[in-house]
């Protein structure tokens, strides 16, 4: 596909001005109504969806890394710009035929907090969500029963208002919507009572929904066809959750592990031990060797969140703290002293720098 600043002819580094300048010029050169030419409409089609791209400063951010610079996106902005241009030259946007009543109805986001317990293994909630829902009395007809819709006598049902003006490119046929029939064709002289002719009302609905294991804060979750329904029984919008997951106060999360701290009384990590932790998945039997360390880190396979794509889980690792006892009594102290009197060890000395001891808690298990 062609360069969208060099369909346009303009520097990268061009202004929204410019661009829009650009974007003039040629379309009054190859606009469909001044210069009919098969090429010309190709032409023109490239020149407006690169002036769609690059005049949405989201868009052309995207582009220029690289991105598609579609139409796509939530809000299906693309064709902000052809409506402008359209609006200011030929005096309305182009319609051909009348415009349904029946539309999709909008995207809806959602938040939702987990626990990291949940994360584990995947979780179910039955979300209340306020949306629109299809109107049961005239089932998105928008009609009263037993009455529909009629053919508006001003457009004779096109739509639209047809008029030739003069502009800067000469006569132009224009099209504006009928303000009679907002552009529909057809009139509706019953509306339904229960949805003001809508087709649709204000509702709570529950949404189930499955939140699948090894979720994170920040990712979202699609679910097509579960946001509001359109007007007059369009097709359903798409839900968005936003998921949240909670801190909690003995986890924390690196990827697909499980981080925790282990206090260990001095003794123990003297003599060793084996204890056993309360994990958010049930009891981990962990042994201790005699002589751990603080700051050693134990890996526990297989104990962390399982993986959001692909199989299995990750790991539990546990950072060991040895915890120096601060209160002894006349006894204990002069055991200790005893204990360090029979031991021929080294004195109190410059240890190699360990960088990890200064930073975060979380940082210990990354190195
Ligand atoms: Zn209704």
């Amino acid at each position: 596909m062609a360069d969208h600043y060099e369909v346009l002819g303009v520097s990268r580094e061009a202004t929204t001005d410019e661009i829009k300048k650009a974007y003039r010029r040629l379309a009054r050169e190859l606009h469909p109504d001044v210069n009919p030419g098969a090429e010309a409409s190709e032409r023109f089609k490239m020149v407006t969806h690169a002036y769609d791209v690059l005049s949405d400063a989201k868009q052309r951010q995207q582009y220029d890394m690289g991105g598609s610079g579609g139409m796509g996106g939530m809000g299906g902005a693309g064709f902000g710009g052809f409506g402008d241009i359209f609006d200011t030259f030929f005096g309305g946007q182009q319609q051909r035929g009348p415009k349904s009543r029946r539309e999709r109805g909008q995207d809806a986001l959602l938040r939702v907090e987990v626990d990291l317990a949940e994360v584990i293994f995947g979780t179910h909630r039955d979300l209340e969500v306020d949306t629109a829902v299809l109107c049961d009395t005239c089932q998105g007809s928008c009609c009263q029963p037993g009455t529909s819709p009629v053919t508006c006598d001003i457009c004779r049902g096109s739509g639209s208002i047809q008029r030739a003006v003069r502009s800067l490119l000469g006569n132009v046929m224009t099209s504006t919507p009928c303000g009679t029939c907002r552009g529909y064709g057809t009139v509706i002289p019953h509306p339904c009572v229960s949805c003001q002719g809508q087709g649709r009302v204000r509702d709570r609905r529950t949404v189930p929904v499955d939140i699948p294991a090894g979720v994170d804060t920040g990712l979202r979750l699609q679910m097509p066809g579960s946001g509001e329904i359109g007007p007059a029984g369009g097709p359903h919008g798409d839900l968005y959750l936003e998921i949240k997951v909670r801190s909690d106060d003995r986890f924390s999360r690196n990827g697909d592990d499980l981080l925790c701290t282990l206090d260990v009384p001095m003794t123990d990590a003297i003599l060793g031990v084996t204890t056993t932790i309360h994990a958010l998945d049930g009891d981990v039997d962990v042994e201790l060797k005699p002589g751990v360390q603080s700051n050693e880190v134990l890996t526990i396979r297989g104990r962390g969140v399982t993986k959001l794509r692909g199989n299995g889980r990750g790991d539990l690792r546990i950072g060991v703290q040895v915890v120096t006892p601060t209160r002894l009594d006349h006894r204990e102290k002069e055991l200790i002293k005893a204990f360090a009197a029979g031991r021929d060890q080294k004195s109190t000395q410059l240890g190699s720098f360990q960088q990890g001891l200064f930073s975060k808690l979380r940082d210990r298990f990354l190195s």
